[in-house]
């Protein structure tokens, strides 16, 4: 039987999962990845900062709601020492701990201890907020009270969900919500919560709420959260959240995949529905395609421009290319590590992975301290070396995307040392990544979504996949999971036939 032509857009999570499923799973397929960056991973690489690995922000692994996932990802990068890992009912069934030890191999996934801070009128506290005397203490007594209120107010009465800030009212009441997530939200949203679909608190966090705040208190031992940023510990791999999709792509190359950088698609020609040809970019050639399947991982908004079907409805493909999405910047930084201990405000958060800023005169959300993430990625022979991450959303109107490097670094340096975070002997080095795409945002016409989606329907040979693809807030294992579903179906279908 001749094989089946299925071309994947993007090698990020999504699109290597869905390559790899297709050829573990049959061999009926030949399959090509056309990926327009030199290196693989997307959002989740890791790339090389001189002597040092760093990855696009703070990039962790837990134990996923898909089994499917886990069993791939954890037989490529076993979790090191798997007998000391706490895992609720449902992590057990979706995870089977795999029999040989390969705590010796560089291919693992290190146990970090999720340790986290969110700063907000100039004080540090622990994220998941914990219930102490300390949280107390910085609370205040006015707040604690105003907390305790509002939150009486929506268990007696619950906000219609209209938007995002009553789904975070009803769970939080609305003085939490105003301490602890409203600036973050904006920062890494661009809008304000009232105008953000409650899509994105589904997604962000699930089930949590002030009670569970309570309940953890109490019976901490019995309660894991299941808010995606609330976790007791997290997975690592020893270089980099990236080293997972580099096996990827060398597995699949082994596999007798092929993956192409520097190469994308210019047109999908379609014809009744059907894909008649693909016109696309091959490092610098262009060339024509003919293929049974295609999976997109791109963002959605991209992908509908290289559409050329005229029954398409204008207005729909309009809608689509408004898709909003904020972009990212990264900016690592290396520092002393004496320089910053003698700093107050670092000696508070030195221990932790990342720290989240709601205070509005910060224009970034994140810090990443890297060097608590993995010590392998990092060249340190004198024991000095800081590096961390600052991350900035943005749109393309804001001022911070017109700022030059320069101006950016002296903006760094400005906010830094508002969060007495600024060392005396300054900046040793750092790197500016701008990231495009990074998150899908849920205002404008993602109120449309679901029949925006529905309109794509008739193209049947089409998978929509991942983060872009979906325009969903997902994480890197339903980025995956929505990989692998896309190409189960497409060998189940051509089963029945
Ligand atoms: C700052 C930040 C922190 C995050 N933290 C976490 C975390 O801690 N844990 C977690 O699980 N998830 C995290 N995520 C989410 C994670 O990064 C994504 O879920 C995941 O990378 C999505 O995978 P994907 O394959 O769907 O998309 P992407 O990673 O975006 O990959 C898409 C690929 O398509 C390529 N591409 C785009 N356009 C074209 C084109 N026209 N032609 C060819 N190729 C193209 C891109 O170059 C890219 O390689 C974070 C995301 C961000 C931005």
């Amino acid at each position: 039987m001749k094989k089946k032509t299925v071309l994947i857009l993007g090698a990020g999570p999504a699109g290597l999962m869905a390559a790899y499923t297709l050829l573990t799973e049959s061999k009926d397929y030949k399959v090509i990845i056309l990926e327009k960056e030199p290196n693989v991973g997307g959002l989740s690489k890791t790339v090389n900062f001189k002597n040092d690995k760093i990855d696009y922000g703070v990039h962790f692994y837990r134990i996923s709601d898909y089994k499917e996932v886990n069993d791939i990802i954890y037989n490529l990068f076993p979790i090191e020492d798997r007998a000391s890992i706490q895992l609720t009912e449902k992590q057990k069934k979706n995870y089977v701990s795999l029999g040989n030890d390969q705590n010796n191999s560089d291919s693992i996934m290190l146990i970090n201890k999720a340790t986290s801070n969110i700063y907000f009128n100039k004080k540090f506290y622990d994220y998941p907020i914990k219930l102490n005397l300390d949280t107390i203490r910085k609370i205040g007594f006015v707040n604690l009270i105003m907390i305790g209120c509002s939150y009486l107010k929506v268990l007696i009465h619950k906000v219609e969900e209209t938007n995002l800030e009553n789904y975070y009212i009803n769970r939080y009441g609305k003085r939490f919500y105003e301490m602890f997530f409203l600036e973050y939200t904006k920062k890494v949203c661009g809008v304000h919560p009232k105008d953000i679909n409650i899509d994105w608190g589904k997604q962000r966090i699930r089930d949590t709420s002030l009670i569970n705040i309570l309940k953890e208190k109490f019976f901490s031992n019995k309660i894991i959260n299941n808010e995606p940023s609330l976790i007791n510990e997290y997975y690592y791999p020893k270089y980099g959240s990236g080293e997972i999709y580099e096996k990827l792509a060398s597995e699949i190359k082994k596999l007798g995949g092929k993956i192409i950088p520097n190469s994308y698609v210019k047109q999908i020609e379609m014809e009744a529905n059907q894909i008649s040809n693909i016109i696309y970019n091959e490092q610098g050639n262009i060339k024509n395609m003919k293929i049974d399947y295609l999976i997109s991982s791109i963002p959605l908004k991209r992908f509908i421009s290289l559409i050329k079907d005229d029954t398409l409805d204008k207005q729909v493909v309009k809608s689509i290319k408004q898709l909003p999405f904020r972009d990212l910047i990264l900016v690592n930084l290396v520092l002393s590590k004496k320089a910053m201990l003698k700093l107050e405000n670092y000696k508070k958060i030195k221990e932790n992975s990342w720290v989240f800023i709601q205070d509005p005169m910060v224009n970034f959300g994140r810090i990443k301290i890297c060097n608590n993430w993995s010590k392998y990625m990092i060249s340190d022979s004198d024991n000095d070396k800081l590096l961390l991450t600052l991350e900035y959303c943005y749109s393309k109107n804001d001022p911070i995307a017109k700022l030059s490097k320069e101006e950016l670094i002296k903006q760094v340096k400005k906010e830094l040392k508002y969060l007495d975070l600024f060392p005396k002997d300054g900046i040793k080095d750092y790197r500016i990544d701008k990231v495009k795409d990074a998150y899908p945002a849920y205002y404008g016409t993602y109120s449309n979504i679901k029949e925006l989606k529905k309109s794509l329907n008739k193209y049947t040979q089409i998978y929509f996949i991942g983060r872009g693809g979906q325009h969903q807030y997902i994480d890197m294992d339903k980025a995956m999971y929505t990989g692998l579903i896309a190409s189960k179906d497409i060998i189940k279908k051509n089963n029945y036939k």
